[in-house]
Formats: C-alpha cells, structure tokens, sequence
C-alpha cells in the first residue's frame, strides 16, 4: 500500500520483475494538473480494494528514459501495466471527467472487456465555472417525476450500498426536512414550485427509511405541510473516489480539449500521450458525457443546452439536518437549502437556480440573502448569532447543465468532421441539478446502450 517514487531505470525493472500489475502516474514538478490530481492517486493508493495493484510514480525530468520508452509525452499520464505490458487496447473512450462522465467509466471498466479512456479539460481537484461538479452540494433529494424515476430510483440502491460498505467514499446519511410552502403549490397562481420533490404524496416516500410527514404548522415559519426524511445523504467527495476507483480499473487518464465529438475517438488506442493516436483500434465507441460543453462541442452543438446558475457559500458550521424548501420570499429564482458534507468538507448554503444566467462571480446581495434565509431557518445553525456566527470557507458559482427537452441518454452514429467516417456516440449529459443523485442510473443506461452497440458490430463482422 502507498505510493513507490521510481529514481531510475534500475529501479523501474525492479519493480516490473516483481510481476505484479502497476499504475504509474507520470508527473513533473512544475505541471499544475499533476499536483491537483496527485491527492486522488495517493488516496487510490491507500484504498485496501487496490491492494494487488502496486501504486507507482516517475517524474517524466528525473527518469527520462523510462518516459521516453513508454511513449509519455503529457502530464499527467496514467498507465496501467499487466506482466509488463501496457494493458490491452483501449475500446471505449470516455469522455469527461464531471461525475456523470466518471460514473460511465467506473461502470464500463468494470467489465474486464472493455478498456476505457477519460478525456477532459477539466478533471477532479478542478473549480471552474465550465466544470459544474465541485460546485454541488451534492444530495439526494430526488426532482423526478415519477414516470422518469429511474435514474434517481437505481442511483439511490448503489449509494445507499455505497454509504454503508465504503467510508472512502465519503459519504454519509444526513437527517433531512423538506419544508412545503402552501403557496408555492402548482395550484396557486404564483407558484414557484419547481421539482416534484415539495409534491404532496411523493413517489419516493418508500424509497427512503424513515419517512414521515411532519404536517401541522411551524410556528416560527408559519409554514404548513412540513415533513421530515431521516437516510438521505449528500457526496461531493464522489469524482475524487470514483477517479480513484477508475484507476484501480485501469481506465487512462488523458487532459484534452475536444472540438468535435467525432475527434474524441482518436484518443483511445492505448496511447499513453495527451496527444491523439494515429489509429484507433475499433470498435471505438465514443460516451459523451460534457454537460454544458455539449452546446458547442462540434457534431453536437445541442442548443436546448442552457445554465442553471446556482450560488453558493460554504461554511465551517454544521447543520444539525440537510434542509430544502420549496421556495422563498426572494424571487423566483432563490431557493434555500443547507446540507454538511462528508469528511469536513463544510456545510454548503444555497442558492439559486437562475436559468440562462452565465455570470461566474458571485453576487454579494445574493450570498447575505442566502445566509440570512438558512439561520432564519435553522437559528442553530450559528449557535443562535444569525449571520455573524457563520465561518465562511468560501462563496461559489456553479452552471448546472440544463437541457430544456430533457436528458440525453441514447446512442447515434455521428460523421467525423472531414466526412471520411463515423463514430459510435452514446450521450449522457443535460442532468441540470440531479447529475450526482443520477449519475449510477444513467451510467447503467451507458453500458447497456455500449453493449447494444458492441453485439451489433459482432453480429455484421460474424
Ligand atoms: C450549486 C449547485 C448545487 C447542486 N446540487 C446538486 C445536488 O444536491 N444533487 C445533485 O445530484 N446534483 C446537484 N447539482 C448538479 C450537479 O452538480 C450536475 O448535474 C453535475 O455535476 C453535472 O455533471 P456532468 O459530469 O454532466 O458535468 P461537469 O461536471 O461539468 O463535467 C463535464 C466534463 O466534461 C468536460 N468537457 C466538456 N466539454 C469538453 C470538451 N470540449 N473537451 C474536453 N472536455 C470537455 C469538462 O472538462 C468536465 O470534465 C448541483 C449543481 C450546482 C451548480
């Protein structure tokens, strides 16, 4: 367990005499990317599910020979090495590094058949503004209707397993209130009611242990129809974990920008190099899964793609339960919710979720408002001192990737931009404000829309 600093060539055949498989993180010390992502590896390092892998590590200046022989032209690069050799061809190229993207890789290298690639601009250990996921809360509360539950249903089974069986995953059960105004119902005309999680008689009251109304009035709020679920959770730490977990799987790691998603392909084929290899070994099967990128990544360019800009601060006090209301006395476009991350990551306080808004800078009007609504609702929050007793860590903005028809999760075949092909494309991306409490179901949606494609490509080569 831990990681092995490899200082020559010497030490490098060493280590591949012990025959054991190996993950090598080529890195250097002055490539920002391999510092943000090095926390990650040392954590997939650490994880006893990887015991049989040995973690190692070359910097590309020190061991230069080494770097030279396996073709490392990037940093950072992963490479996995089984008997010696790097492993197998690499058949589905996953692209993006967001937890949708991270999910359909974790589920697809499962399968020992397939060997995936993760192509992105922005990876985990990342914060901008074009990369929605650090920015999440991110909890459970489920937003579908129920006739479009199943993404949230079968992500909430692979979690809640997750939760119990795996603290590196970092997450964990949160009490929670979910507070229903009467007035934002969808029946008074001024309703701002904007999921089905606030509808009377939800479809997820057994999906979750402990559910239960509160009903009657409170008081202080003078809200009615309150309710109270107990096991809900919330997992920013999971892009971290389920980078880790693609590691261990073997999947490749490459920092790339994509201009058409056809260009995408030219990433698999086992090359270790950010750069695109000449000759991808088919069948290349292309998951799109960018989020908002999908408005302007060529060959897709889906223009239903909008932001749903959501402001955020994060605090150092703990929320004694996650809280969500269904809408408050500040517009249309503020919510308020507060939920405490796993493993001291804060309490995140929300929010907005202002549709077609780019802006990347936090406003200040905004963030007093959310904090003044979240110690309004829960005073215990500060310890009774309102706003002053908040320890502010940070104010945030994230874009949620909204596709106004809806999430795309089907497969095309989409013409490379000079016409001379085409590629295999299965898309995953539009999840606006539920990627995290989606993302297992519609990585399970991925793989079986790959397999759709993979029998298809057998049956016409048989
Ligand atoms: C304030 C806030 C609160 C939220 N709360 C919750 C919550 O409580 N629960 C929940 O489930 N969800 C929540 N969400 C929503 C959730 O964060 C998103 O649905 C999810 O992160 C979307 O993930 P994604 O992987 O699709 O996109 P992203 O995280 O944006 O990832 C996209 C990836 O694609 C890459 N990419 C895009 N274009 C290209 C290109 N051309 N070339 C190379 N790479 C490219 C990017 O670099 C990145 O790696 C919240 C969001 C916000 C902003």
């Amino acid at each position: 367990m831990g990681i092995k600093h490899i200082h020559s060539k010497q030490e490098w055949e060493a280590l591949l005499a012990e025959g054991k498989p190996i993950v090598v993180d080529f890195h250097a010390v002055w490539c920002g990317p391999c510092k943000a992502i090095a926390p990650i590896y040392e954590k997939a390092s650490e994880d006893t599910a990887n015991a049989n892998v040995t973690f190692a590590k070359i910097d590309v200046d020190e061991v230069s020979d080494v770097t030279r022989e396996l073709g490392v032209t990037a940093m950072p690069t992963f490479i996995l090495l089984k008997n010696g050799s790097k492993a197998g061809e690499v058949q589905e190229d996953e692209f993006s590094a967001g937890v949708v993207g991270l999910s359909s890789a974790l589920f697809l290298s499962d399968d020992p058949e397939n060997q995936v690639t993760v192509v992105a601009k922005f990876m985990p250990g990342d914060f901008d503004i074009e990369y929605t996921s650090p920015w999440a809360g991110a909890n459970v509360l489920p937003m579908a209707a129920e006739a479009d539950s199943r993404w949230e249903r079968r992500t909430w089974e692979h979690l809640r397993k997750l939760t119990e069986n795996e603290p590196s995953a970092g997450i964990h059960f949160q009490n929670t209130r979910v507070y229903r105004r009467d007035k934002d119902a969808p029946e008074y005309p001024s309703s701002n009611f904007y999921d089905a999680l606030f509808s009377k008689d939800p479809w997820y009251k057994t999906m979750f242990d402990g559910y239960r109304e509160l009903g009657g009035r409170d008081p202080r709020r003078a809200r009615l129809g309150l309710r109270i679920h107990l096991t809900l959770h919330q997992h920013a730490n999971l892009p971290p974990w389920l980078a880790s977990r693609c590691l261990a799987n073997g999947v490749v790691f490459k920092r790339a920008v994509v201009k058409h998603v056809a260009d995408a392909a030219a990433f698999a084929g086992g090359s270790s190099s950010g750069s695109p290899s000449s000759s991808p070994p088919p069948p290349t099967i292309v998951v799109n899964a960018t989020g908002l990128g999908a408005l302007k990544l060529g060959g897709v360019e889906d223009q239903s793609m909008v932001p749903a800009r959501g402001q955020i601060v994060v605090v150092r006090n703990e929320a004694p339960y996650m809280i969500a209301t269904s809408g408050t006395e500040d517009g249309g476009v503020e919510v308020c919710y507060a939920m405490t991350r796993a493993a001291g990551g804060g309490t995140v306080l929300g929010g907005t979720y202002d549709k077609g808004n780019w802006d990347p800078t936090p406003e200040p009007n905004v963030a007093v408002r959310i904090m003044t609504r979240a110690v309004e609702l829960c005073p215990e929050l500060a310890g009774g001192k309102g706003v002053a007793g908040l320890d502010i860590i940070r104010h945030g903005v994230g874009l949620r990737p909204l596709r106004t028809k809806g999430v795309r999760i089907e497969a095309e075949s989409v013409a490379s931009p000079d016409g001379a092909g085409s590629v295999s494309v299965v898309h995953n991306y539009g999840h606006a404000g539920w990627g995290y409490q989606g993302s297992f179901g519609c990585a399970e949606r991925v793989v079986e829309l790959v397999k759709e494609i993979q029998s298809a490509a057998k049956a016409a080569a048989a």
